[in-house]
Formats: structure tokens, sequence, C-alpha cells
């Protein structure tokens, strides 16, 4: 966290990779943030704004169709500010589209290959047909336990070898290879999970705080009627109820 101790969280090109309501992560960022007397503010970078500044606490990529994704990997080739921040160990999010925008290559439904911003060692390939609906799947980060969230995407993004998923997937499609979903490098988080995924996830979203404050955070109250809810969800989803 740097200036001024006010954690900034920057909103990536929402006008190109908000499709999908991830925008909410910001929120939900903030909120957290503000439960615990720890001031923030939302920096919104859209595509007719400067380059991404390195200067930001935490940086938020979400969904969008393949031409926003082109154009994302444009705009983020300029200037480089995401990619400076991100090897000094700034936390970043990419939903989707954005972790196709984050990973080496991406291939688009036209049968055209692009370069992403090689953030993350993944490729993506268009799938056959969309991969639609709910996931679950057991998180590799320490502490996080069962993610849920909501895909709808047809890439599928393969991991190069000794990347390291998310999760593995309980149900669901995922990346659509070897049953994990995501991808994870450093304080580089990736999914195809929307929800969006960190109002879903609270143990998400503070390892992610954890990172950008670089230390231990106070716990907050747990609902368990929410726990036990989330968790029916999980099994009926696994189970093909839901
Ligand atoms: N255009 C990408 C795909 O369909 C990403 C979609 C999304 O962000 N939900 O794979």
């Amino acid at each position: 966290m740097t200036s001024e101790s006010v954690l900034r969280i920057a909103v990536v090109l929402p006008d190109l990779l908000g499709t999908y309501g991830d925008r909410g992560n910001a929120i939900v960022l903030q909120r957290r943030l503000e439960w615990r007397g720890i001031p923030s503010e939302i920096v919104t970078i859209l595509s007719a704004s400067d380059p991404v500044p390195d200067s930001c606490d935490i940086y938020l990529l979400g969904g969008g169709e393949d031409v926003a994704q082109q154009a994302a990997v444009r705009f983020l080739s300029r200037g480089r500010g995401l990619q400076r921040a991100a090897h000094a160990g700034v936390p970043v999010l990419g939903i989707c589209g954005g972790l196709q925008v984050l990973g080496t290559r991406f291939r688009t439904g036209d049968g055209a290959q692009h370069d992403g911003i090689g953030l993350v060692d993944v490729v993506s390939e268009p799938g056959h047909g969309r991969a639609i609906g709910e996931v679950t799947a057991d998180s590799t980060l320490a502490g996080v336990g069962t993610l849920t969230g909501f895909e709808n995407h047809l890439g599928r993004t393969e991991l190069a070898d000794g990347a390291r998923p998310l999760g593995h997937v309980r149900h669901g499609i995922g990346n659509g290879y070897g049953e994990v979903e995501g991808v994870v490098s450093g304080h580089i988080v990736c999914t195809y999970l929307h929800g969006p995924i960190l109002a879903r996830n609270p143990a998400l979203t503070d390892t992610i705080l954890e990172w950008a404050v670089g230390g231990a955070l106070a716990e907050l109250p747990e609902f368990p009627e929410l726990t036990a809810l989330r968790a029916e969800r999980t099994r009926a989803v696994g189970s093909g109820r839901a």
C-alpha cells in the first residue's frame, strides 16, 4: 500500500472488459476495507484514459468479448504500468476475458490468434461450444477453501508446465483442460468465475487484500446461515439439483 495510506483499487478498462458485472469486485474490496477502517479509492481506467498507472495497490480486469480483448491488449501494451506493478508483486485479478488477456496468447472464435500481455503462462483456444453454468472448485490458495462462481466462455485455457491452477474443479468446466480452474502466479490470480467472484468468495477477497496491505487483516464476522447456504448450493450443484 503506497500513497498516503489510501489503498487504490484500479478497475482496468471496464468499458471493454465490463460485460459481466465484474466491476462489483472493486466494490466488495472497498467495502471489506471500510469495515476495517481502511480508506480506499476506486480508480477507473477507461480506454480513452492515459495508460495504466503503476501506482495502484490492486488491479482488476473483468470479462469481455473477443474484440474487446484485442483492444485491451493494445491499450495495456502502451506504458506497461500494469506489467510493472504486477512484476513488483502488486495483486492483479483477471476474470475470463481478463484471464485470456493476461495470458501468453489466445485464439478468438474467428480462428485468429492474438498475443496476450504475458503475465501468466497460459494459452487459450476456442472450445466446442460455450461453457456456461455454475462452477465449484477447491482452491490451491491457503485458507481460501471451495470457490463458487458462474462461468460463460468459449475459450479453453491450457496451463504451461509448472503453472499453478487457482483450483481443482468439482463441478463445471473451468479451464477445460485437466479439470483445473484459473491460474495463479505470485500475486496474480486469474479465473473464469464471474459472480462477481469476490462477493461470493470472501476468503479470496481477504487473501488479495492481505497481499495488498502487506499483512494480516482483522477478522470480520462470519454469517453461519450464509456459509450453510453456500455449502448447500455447492452440494446441490454437484449433484445436478441446481
Ligand atoms: N471472449 C472470451 C471467451 O468467450 C471471454 C468471455 C468472458 O469474458 N466471459 O472465451
